[in-house]
Formats: structure tokens, sequence, C-alpha cells
């Protein structure tokens, strides 16, 4: 298993032991005798809680079978995901707390999300792809609206754009260029695809994961050679492969 992806499998565990410390203490005080007034208000958080821990426990076990076998559980695919967007705020926090990169963090979620629809081996028809793409990709001084749609580039090749369009066009998938989250959910609410395949920053592909549930989304992060949100780029290969692995298709497009 990568290291990428034990970032966010420790800070998970280490999520669920903090619940199932807090569940025994819990318990033990419920079982005082001087601890009847407040018997009531425990034993709902002690159930609450022993619901969310054993839940956290088994979808752990259950990813990390999973990515060991490199195939997923039959039948508990939906259940991983779910409890995983579920608790992935708290990782989020608990990382804060011990002073690791939100950036980490998020590169570790996106790298096991990807690997689970990876091992889902989703195919979908390639009118049911969306390739999406941040407007960050283009070049800052073009003055091409490419947002309400991609195609007015035009193709100068001065920016990744033009190459992102190509690929979009020999695989016949459908592209869109946004500019944040509330234009990424209209182009989904539009468009209506049945996968995505997203570039963007750490921050945006992760939040786009969540914000998506259930839609499958895989994510490539872009390169930001000048810094974030700016002149940015991804790597066209490995947009490629992810792209013609969704559409269950090895052969190249002329
Ligand atoms: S490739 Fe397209 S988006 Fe990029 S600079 Fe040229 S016209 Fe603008």
């Amino acid at each position: 298993m990568q290291s990428k992806k034990r970032l966010f499998l420790g800070l998970f565990l280490l999520l669920t032991l903090i619940m199932l410390t807090a569940l025994a203490y819990l318990f033990l005080f419920i079982t005082r005798p001087d601890a009847v007034i407040f018997q009531f208000t425990f034993y709902v958080t002690t159930t609450f809680l022993a619901i969310l821990a054993g839940l956290s426990l088994l979808v752990f076990a259950i990813l990390v079978i999973s990515l060991l076998r490199g195939e997923p559980l039959a039948g508990f695919s939906r259940l991983v995901q779910k409890t995983l967007v579920f608790f992935f705020p708290l990782v989020m926090q608990l990382g804060r707390l011990l002073r690791i990169t939100s950036e980490n963090i998020q590169r570790s979620f996106i790298e096991i999300n990807n690997r689970l629809v990876e091992l889902k081996m989703i195919r979908v028809p390639a009118n049911k792809l969306l390739l999406l793409l941040p407007h960050c990709l283009q070049d800052e001084d073009c003055p091409h609206k490419i947002t309400r749609n991609p195609f007015n580039c035009k193709r100068c090749g001065r920016c990744p754009v033009d190459k992102l369009i190509d690929m979009a066009e020999r695989w016949q998938v459908k592209i869109k260029v946004v500019t944040g989250g509330t234009l990424a959910r209209q182009a989904v609410n539009k468009l209506r695809p049945e996968c995505i395949l997203a570039v963007a920053c750490e921050r945006d592909l992760s939040t786009g994961i969540v914000d998506s549930f259930p839609l499958p989304v895989c994510g490539v992060l872009n390169e930001r050679p000048s810094g974030p949100c700016f002149n940015t780029t991804v790597c066209f290969d490995a947009l490629e492969e992810k792209l013609v692995n969704l559409l269950g298709n090895k052969t190249v497009q002329p």
C-alpha cells in the first residue's frame, strides 16, 4: 500500500481508536451507581458512539482488505465510500490537531478514492463521462471565455486547454471548464454524467469527491509551476490513462 494512502488510513484508524476509548470511558461511567441522573443521556450518547465506532472499525477493516487484495469486497463498496465521505471532515480536523498539512491528508484521501473507483472497475460510455477542468489551466492572458463554452478556445497551444480539448474530442467525452464548486455542480446537474474525471488542486478535488457522492469521481491533481490558481497544468499521460480506464477502451483513438 503506498505511503500516500497510509496517511488517511492511519488518521482514520486513530479516529476510530479515539471513539472506542471514549466509548469505553462512557460505558464505565454509566455503569456507576452515582451516574443515575444522566443515565438516559449517556445511554443515547454511548449508543450513538458505539454505532459510529463499530461502523468505522468495520469499514477500516474492509478498506484495508480491499486495498491489499486489489479487489473490492462484494456488496460493501457503497458503504465504504459513504463512510469515508462522512468521516472525511473529522479526519481533516484530527490531522490539523496533529499539525499534518491539509494538502497531505487531501492527497491521501484522493489516492484512496481513486483506487476504490479503479477497483470497482467502473466503465462508462464516452457520452456519460465528464472531463471537468479548472479555469486556472487557461493562460492568464487569454481573452477567450472558455468557462461558458470550452470550444471558444482558439487552440493556439499557449496553454494545456488546447490539448485537453483535443483529448476530449478524440475520446468523444464531455468537457467543461469551471471556476469553482458552484459552476461544477451546475455542470454536473446539466450534463448528468455517470462518472467524472476531474482535474483540480487537493482542496477542490477532495471537496468535489465528497460533494458529488454517490457519483464516482476520479481525480488527477494539477501541477502548479507558477503557484496556486495561476497558469497551472496537468500530466496528460496520467489523465488519459485514467480516461481510457473509465471508458474500458485500451485502444487510443487516432
Ligand atoms: S489554448 Fe485556448 S485557452 Fe489556451 S491560450 Fe490558447 S486560445 Fe486561450
